[in-house]
């Protein structure tokens, strides 16, 4: 107590204040800083009072004037485009009302302009003592630059889908009914010059195929679904396929199954493209004449595991790393004269992904190579 009686800081007390002060202040920093750096907009919304504080960002990105009075629910409620608002309220009543503490979506908001910006929300929200909720804390990422690629690339996906396919199958169709004699009977060389043309837009059509796949799986639009199969019977067809081009090259293709396999559940046209790309790629890599090709599947623990086996080219070492990637063809392979395009095994990595499971293989270059998928049945 001092003389004019009242409770006079101690130094310890004052050190300890200043300490606490410049902690805070440290904290404060960083946390602009992090905002400045992810460049996302953040709030903090305390449910009972309706009221939001915002970071600067808010003003820099979406250009309003800090006199704005933002500071409220409402104002931000107010700035959602109406044909995203209802189900934006829907999903926040939903996270408030049951017990998940996070909550990420897409919408669109409004900016100074008048113009709406694509944004992900993600927010988390802070509950009392007693469960209920008190804050929700969240950032606002603007992605209204990549969404318009998304577009773009969905728009040209379809434009590739109707402009190129539909003069290939035309072209097919009528180099079919020539080879077929429906036209009149052909010569020796005017047979051989159809089949090459016959073949080459085969493959362009398959390449627009694939592109198309590639690119749905990239943007996540195609989801897996999976189907009760009788796995023997289902990889019997698919080998079967298969079978007039492997007799073609002279090459065996043998199916091993494990006995009494159980029915399995699997996306089966995910499955097919996967696997009739190892089995074609098999084909094509080993020795023609001799070439030996194995496809093997037994199911245990939750999994069905398929490989497919060669005693072809082999897969140089220096290739692991770029495998899967997108348009890579080993040395060796580009060397054999057999044609490619390097996008068979990314499309397959991407496929067994996209059903939960994963793609691996091992080689011996001149030997022979083994893929083996595995995914959850
Ligand atoms: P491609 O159309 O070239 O076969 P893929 O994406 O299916 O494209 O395969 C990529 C590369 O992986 C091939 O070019 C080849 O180098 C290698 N490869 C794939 N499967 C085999 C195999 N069974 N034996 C040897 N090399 C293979």
């Amino acid at each position: 107590m001092t003389r004019d009686g009242t409770d006079a800081p101690q130094p310890a007390d004052n050190r300890r204040t200043q300490r606490l002060r410049r902690q805070l202040q440290e904290s404060n920093d960083r946390y602009e800083l992090v905002a400045k750096a992810t460049n996302d907009v953040i709030y903090d919304l305390d449910i009972s009072q309706g009221t939001v504080v915002w970071n600067d960002a808010l003003y820099d990105k979406y250009g309003y004037r800090r006199t704005e009075p933002a500071g409220t629910v409402e104002w931000w409620a107010a700035h959602v485009h109406p044909d995203d608002a209802a189900r934006i309220e829907a999903e926040i009543g939903g996270l408030l009302s049951n017990d998940h503490d996070t909550w990420q979506s897409r919408y669109r908001f409004r900016t100074a302009d008048g113009s709406y910006a694509v944004v992900r929300d993600r927010a988390f929200v802070l509950r009392g003592d007693d469960g209920q909720p008190r804050r929700i804390i969240g950032s606002m990422l603007d992605i209204t630059e990549s969404d318009r690629l998304d577009r773009a690339k969905d728009e040209f996906s379809s434009l590739v889908s109707h402009q190129l396919r539909t003069p290939l199958t035309i072209i097919q169709l009528y180099s079919d009914m020539l080879g077929g004699g429906m036209l009149g009977g052909l010569t020796d060389d005017q047979t051989e010059y159809l089949q090459r043309i016959n073949n080459a837009s085969r493959r362009l059509s398959r390449l627009v195929g694939n592109i198309l796949d590639i690119s749905r799986l990239e943007m996540a639009k195609s989801a897996c679904n999976p189907q009760p199969t009788d796995l023997a019977t289902y990889v019997a067809s698919l080998v079967g396929e298969l079978r007039p081009l492997a007799a073609g090259r002279g090459i065996s293709l043998q199916v091993r199954g494990q006995a009494g396999c159980p029915s399995v559940a699997l996306d089966q046209s995910m499955l097919r493209e996967v696997l009739l790309n190892l089995l074609t790629n098999a084909i094509h890599y080993s020795p023609a004449g001799s070439g030996r090709v194995r496809l093997s599947y037994r199911v245990s623990g939750g999994r069905c595991s398929i490989s497919v086996s060669d005693n072809g080219i082999g897969i140089p070492a220096a290739a692991r790393p770029h495998i899967f990637g997108r348009f890579y063809r080993a040395d060796n392979a580009a060397d054999s004269g057999s044609e490619g395009t390097g996008l068979g095994l990314y499309l397959s990595r991407l496929l067994t992904e996209a059903m939960g499971g994963d793609i691996s293989y091992s080689s011996t270059a001149g030997k022979g190579t083994v893929f083996r998928v595995r995914i959850p049945s």
